[in-house]
């Protein structure tokens, strides 16, 4: 896909609803090939709800990182049997993962930026990659204003990482959309979130957030904000062309 064909998309859909979007790219590029990633966040679990009600065999996949909170492995079950799906597992590959903590130990990720970004490459990076080679788009609750890494993400977007469209249907809705969105339909959401968890990784790192701190800051609480990413989501820009 050409860069003039995704800026005529971002114009074209930019005031149009999640659901539309999704039946869009459900539509045009087929159910089998169209991917959700979810965490089990707020904004997954509303693009879950999308997904599960506008397509008879959603394609939603989880990344099992081996250190996520069991509140979310609860979501996880109560999410899939309240839709009637089941999620798509990937898990790292046993191998890299026993050298990285044989090597630097089962809390790697608090030694230094590198050992943290070595645990994220293993643990997530290298699932997304094997999941993503079997599909052509790949939906994601990334919202603008969740950080500064994320300030300029679009709704459609060429994802260089992984040579395919990535969309963003809820790139400009705001947190408390996200929340009236979930009320409204009754959705379930990880209980992590009424003891003050704004975002929600794996276990060792997230923590609560106090008021007034932005959303993201209880994740990789130890680190700069501009390098709170994990490797999902490495490239915003279109394709030239
Ligand atoms: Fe490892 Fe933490 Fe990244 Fe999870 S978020 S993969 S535990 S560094």
């Amino acid at each position: 896909m050409i860069k003039q064909e995704i800026e005529k998309l971002n114009k074209e859909f930019l005031d149009k609803s999640p659901k539309e979007i999704i039946c869009y790219v459900l539509d045009r590029f087929g159910t089998s090939r169209t991917i959700l990633a979810s965490s089990l966040s707020i904004e997954d679990q509303v693009l879950t709800e999308i997904f599960a009600k506008n397509s008879a065999n959603p394609r939603i996949f989880f990344i099992d990182t081996g250190r996520h909170f069991q509140n979310t492995y609860d979501l996880m079950e109560e999410t899939s049997s309240r839709y009637g799906f089941k999620y798509e597992v990937y898990a790292p590959s046993n191998e890299q993962l026993e050298r990285i903590v044989s090597q630097y130990g089962p809390n790697m990720f608090y030694e230094s930026v590198e050992l943290r970004k070595k645990c994220c490459e293993v643990r997530k990076v290298e699932p997304l990659k094997r999941v993503l080679a079997t599909a052509d788009v790949w939906v994601c609750g990334l919202r603008r204003e969740q950080s500064v890494t994320r300030s300029n993400i679009e709704l459609f977007e060429w994802d260089h990482a992984h040579d395919m469209l990535k969309i963003n249907p809820l790139a400009y809705w705001t947190e408390e959309q996200v929340w009236e969105y979930i009320r409204s339909k009754n959705i379930p959401y990880n209980s992590l979130y009424n003891k003050d968890f704004r975002s929600i990784g794996c276990q060792p790192c997230t923590r609560a957030v106090r008021k007034g701190e932005d959303i993201r800051s209880g994740r990789w609480w130890w680190e700069d904000p501009d390098k709170k990413e994990c490797g999902l989501h490495v490239s915003n820009v279109v394709k030239e062309g």
